[in-house]
């Protein structure tokens, strides 16, 4: 009798902390992120790795963030599969493959500066994050900057979060050792280039139409700038700037 009540007492406690390994306690919200999220998450990494990615601070980053939090219910179940989705505001998620890419080509190190422009559903801010960047991203429209700065903070990670025009970048906080824009620019982006430090890189998805070129534009020790090109990807387009943005 008193063996059985043990025993049920332990598989009671094995259960529960099944469950509760199953939680992340984020501050103040509780996402779920359970083994088959993890699963699904490990796949997509051997996903990327095939695809070409070798970065291992980027593939540990997208191994630890839980995509399926960025997204709406509807598309919850293709949170691990490598496609972009509407996030509102007739706006994407980034695939992540296309995350993995531009992360991989800013050459991110622990403690960095880093500016993105087009905060979105806030997941490739979550990346830099747990890639130990110091990220300040900005958002032009109002309810993408809102959600994102609520998911953010409620899941820990500490970003700065401005509401206005990314062609402007966040002058208070530059010099940045590194720039990435997440929507397609079509102009060369000279304001945010007087925000990058000396040695700095800037990632773009360059140009007009349905398809733009993954474009990085770095600076040497003797400050010149050198532009490469890393093929072609389909980004929404940068909007238009507004006179009425704030930062
Ligand atoms: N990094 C995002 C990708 C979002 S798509 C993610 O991981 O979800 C690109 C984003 O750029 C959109 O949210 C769009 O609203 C934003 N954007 C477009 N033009 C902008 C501008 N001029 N300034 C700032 N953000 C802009």
């Amino acid at each position: 009798m008193f063996e059985n009540a043990v025993y049920i007492t332990r598989l009671i406690f094995t259960f529960q902390q099944r469950k509760a390994d199953e939680f992340l306690a984020y501050f103040g919200r509780m996402i779920e992120d359970g083994y088959r999220h993890k699963g699904l998450r490990k796949k997509l990494v051997e996903e990327l790795q095939a695809k070409g990615i070798t970065d291992t601070r980027v593939l540990d980053a997208i191994n630890r963030v839980p995509r399926h939090a960025f997204l709406t219910s509807a598309f919850l179940q293709f949170a691990y599969e490598n496609q972009a989705f509407p996030i509102g505001a007739g706006q994407t998620i980034s695939a992540p493959y296309t995350v993995a890419f531009q992360s991989q080509l800013l050459q991110v190190e622990k403690g960095m500066k880093v500016l993105e422009i087009g905060t979105g559903s806030g997941y490739q801010t979550s990346v830099l994050c747990e890639m130990g960047a110091k990220v300040y991203s900005i958002e032009r429209q109002k309810l993408l900057f809102t959600n994102a700065k609520k998911m953010l903070s409620e899941m820990g990670y500490n970003c700065h979060l401005a509401y206005g025009d990314g062609y402007k970048g966040i002058p208070a906080f530059a010099p940045y050792d590194r720039i990435i824009i997440t929507c397609a620019i079509p102009t060369f982006p000279e304001d945010l280039l007087l925000q990058m430090k000396p040695g700095g890189r800037l990632v773009m998805p360059f140009g007009e139409g349905d398809q733009q070129e993954m474009t990085v534009i770095s600076e040497d020790e003797n400050g010149e700038f050198k532009t490469e090109y890393f093929g072609k990807f389909s980004f929404v387009p940068m909007l238009e700037s507004r006179s009425n943005t704030k930062l």
